[in-house]
């Protein structure tokens, strides 16, 4: 609870930020009847990859899935669901059974990726191998948001024959913003404020994609 509360007020702190450089983004609202379901990767029995310090992969992309739901709310007005809300364990089955029987209009699924070779980090974004045109047109968008912000190598944007993405019945993208397997990398996944600027890139990158202000 406490941790929402500061990345609300993050969330409003760059929000400003942004508003002060553009009038435009003054103006609120832009996702108002907008379904959002936000799918944190991993959970409960299930960590996901381990960084070379022992950080959870669940924990940081529950994270950053925390940040973004609370932009998409507080600032888009976006109705949002997420598969988790805690450390717990929810099938593959049951994230998408969630997402398609909500009927929701956009499913994030968030991630951090691992690699034997641990100098490698990268920022990556997923859509389903036979996307339409509107998952990889959002798929874009977070990716040039996330690149821009993050600043980390560009991985690029590819498709992929993930679980997720296969069985979901609107749009859907998976991020892999960066590496968790690389300890450079590691230690900025334990700030909050850097999990913070992530969950708000993507909420640009989601605003970008409906041509919404932020
Ligand atoms: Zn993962």
């Amino acid at each position: 609870m406490k941790s929402m509360m500061r990345a609300l007020v993050l969330c409003a702190a760059m929000a400003t930020a942004v508003a002060a450089a553009s009038p435009a983004a003054l103006a609120r609202g832009g996702l108002q009847g907008v379904r959002i379901f936000i799918d944190p990767g991993h959970g409960g029995p299930e960590p996901g990859a381990i960084g070379p310090s022992g950080l959870r992969e669940a924990d940081v992309n529950l994270r950053v899935a925390t940040v973004l739901r609370n932009c998409l709310v507080e600032y888009g007005g976006a109705t949002v669901k997420m598969s988790r809300t805690g450390d717990v364990d929810v099938s593959l089955g049951e994230r998408t059974a969630a997402a398609n029987y909500w009927g929701a209009d956009r499913f994030i699924s968030i991630h951090h990726n691992a690699s034997y070779n641990r100098s490698y980090n990268a920022t990556e974004t997923y859509a389903y191998t036979y996307a339409g045109w509107t998952a990889l047109d959002l798929r874009n968008k977070v990716h040039r948001k996330l690149v821009a912000g993050l600043g980390l190598p560009d991985g690029g944007v590819h498709t992929a024959n993930f679980y997720v993405l296969r069985n979901t019945w609107m749009p859907a993208i998976l991020t892999e913003a960066s590496y968790i397997s690389n300890p450079y990398q590691e230690a900025r996944l334990k700030d909050m404020g850097y999990t913070w600027r992530e969950g708000y890139y993507i909420y640009l990158g989601i605003t970008d994609h409906f041509g919404v202000a932020p």
